[in-house]
């Protein structure tokens, strides 16, 4: 497409009618005054309050604004490591003793936008571009598939030659893609595919559905409007702060029952970050009655020819790294957090004890790079730099040695667990519960397909446990018929059959 064309297409994407909706008396969720006044309010406080705020978040309710300033401004030490056991408590309530794991395929690095620390940019000529075609996509799906991932969430730049027909297409090759796992020879498939990609009007965000994606995420960066406006140039689509700001407003209108939200940390100041996704959970409830499904929270990392991802003034250090997921944790109990290969070993290691419920592994974000690992070693068809390439398998016997189950379930939106229903059962700590049941079922298929001999003995110990505990639990002993369908579909399993979930 010509230089004009593009400029025709990017003056179709904004439809102002599908923000002004949105907006109360004019205005958007994002009060700059309010948040700093919370936070001020909330400067010194007091133990007695903190620990009424761990209660209440104990009993699985989105938190209002003072409560989360609160807990982002505790500096007794003692009252972290509270805060930090409660935050895992909340998460055992909720998600119960398990890690979904996923692996993000980028699609596409062409991109109309030019954010400041993002490789992909569009004056960023170092970065070779790249679109996959629909066979190489194909072999990236393959490759994926070789490592047991059974979720993908798919990434584009936004660009003209990748937009949402383009992306339907990379959503259905992915789920016609048929593997055999390496070591029992049972079929493997793709059973979710998400979406990170640019806001859309929500005609397109309907294809999206139709295709059948699992969530679809859109990060905001940064809530704080003045540095969004200076790291997204005005010219430029990512400029308009509010079209972003209601990305997954439309979305829910449109019918994605799942939305992803997130901040890039690093941009601005953390703590005004972490209340921005609480202004936008709080939004989305109150319009549409659920938060987001998942939180993620990318600590910005060095980006080829990017200055700004190396050289951030808001820097967010380890411990308060560790502060935001503990107080997401606490203040959108409902809501998955995810922790991504950005991230080093350790740290990972760290917030997936602190609450965090999903993370990718085997990660490659070079353009192609999972079935032609050269590419990535050049290191210029790619967004970012991560801090964790580990394999999957390593990243499960890890977990498994902390005692966490790994799972692959994609039951939830297959079974019509989404939206406000799984967010009922959430807050009433039930999907937990289902989750458990189809996380051990995967877990068993992955230690019989995929897994090391090394992770498979440690995987065995963790699942007679689990099952032990599920035997033993009330809530399904008062659901035999629960415990016998889960019986009946771990010995299928054991026996060869194949995505069976509850
Ligand atoms: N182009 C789409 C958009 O901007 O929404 C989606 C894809 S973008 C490739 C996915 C996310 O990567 C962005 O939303 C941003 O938060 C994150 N990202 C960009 N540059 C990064 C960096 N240097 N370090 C860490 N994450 C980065
Ligand atoms: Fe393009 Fe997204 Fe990167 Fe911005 S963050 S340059 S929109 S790919």
């Amino acid at each position: 497409m010509g230089v004009s064309g593009i400029k025709e297409w990017k003056e179709g994407i904004i439809n102002n009618a599908e923000i002004d909706k949105y907006l109360v008396d004019g205005r958007d969720y994002i009060d700059n005054q309010s948040i700093f006044a919370s936070l001020n309010r909330n400067s010194q406080p007091d133990a007695h309050f903190i620990r009424d705020i761990l209660q209440k978040s104990l009993s699985i309710v989105t938190l209002d604004s003072d409560e989360t300033a609160a807990l982002l401004q505790v500096k007794d030490p003692e009252l972290w490591e509270e805060i930090n056991r409660t935050a895992l408590e909340v998460k055992k309530k909720v998600y119960d003793n398990r890690i979904v794991f996923f692996a993000p395929l980028y699609c596409a690095n062409h991109c109309v936008n030019n954010c400041a620390y993002c490789g992909f940019r569009e004056a960023n000529t170092l970065e070779k571009r790249r679109i996959l075609t629909m066979d190489e996509v194909r072999q990236e799906t393959i490759s994926v598939l070789r490592e047991g991932h059974k979720r993908l969430i798919l990434v584009f730049g936004e660009h003209p030659s990748t937009d949402v027909d383009y992306m339907v297409d990379c959503i259905k090759t992915v789920y016609s893609v048929n593997e055999i796992a390496p070591n029992s020879g049972q079929p493997t498939n793709i059973r979710r595919v998400n979406i990170n990609a640019a806001p859309m009007e929500m005609a397109k965000l309907k294809k999206l559905k139709e295709a059948g994606i699992g969530t679809y995420q859109v990060f905001q960066e940064t809530y704080h409007r003045e540095t969004f406006e200076k790291v997204h140039p005005k010219n430029t689509l990512k400029g308009n702060y509010r079209w972003r700001l209601y990305a997954v407003h439309r979305a829910l209108e449109a019918g994605l029952d799942d939305v992803a939200i997130g901040a890039l940390f690093g941009l601005y100041d953390w703590k005004f970050e972490v209340m921005g996704l609480l202004q936008h959970t709080h939004d989305l409830e109150r319009q549409f009655g659920i938060g987001p499904h998942t939180i993620s929270f990318p600590r910005m990392t060095p980006a080829l020819g990017s200055w700004l991802s190396d050289h951030s003034e808001f820097e967010v250090s380890d411990e308060n790294f560790k502060k935001v997921v503990a107080v997401l944790r606490l203040s959108v109990p409902t809501a998955g957090l995810i922790v991504t290969a950005r991230e080093k070993a350790a740290i990972k290691r760290e917030v997936l004890q602190l609450g965090c419920t999903q993370t990718d592994a085997s990660t490659r974000i070079g353009i192609g790079a999972y079935s032609d690992q050269k590419k990535e070693l050049n290191n210029d068809a790619e967004q970012f730099t991560i801090g964790d390439p580990r394999d999957l398998d390593d990243v499960i016997q890890e977990v498994g040695k902390l005692g966490y189950i790994s799972s692959f379930c994609t039951a939830g939106y297959r079974c019509g667990r989404t939206g406000e229903t799984i967010m009922g059962m959430l807050s009433h700590c039930v999907e937990g519960k289902f989750c458990k049941l189809n996380a051990v079922l995967t877990y068993r298929e992955y230690l019989n397909d995929y897994a090391s001999p090394a992770t498979k003995a440690i995987g065995e110990e963790l699942i007679k446990k689990e099952i032990s505990e599920i035997e033993g639990n009330e809530y399904f002993r008062n659901k035999p018929h629960l415990l016998t369908r889960f019986r009946q579909d771990y010995s299928d399993i054991v026996k060869g059959k194949r995505d069976l979930y509850i």
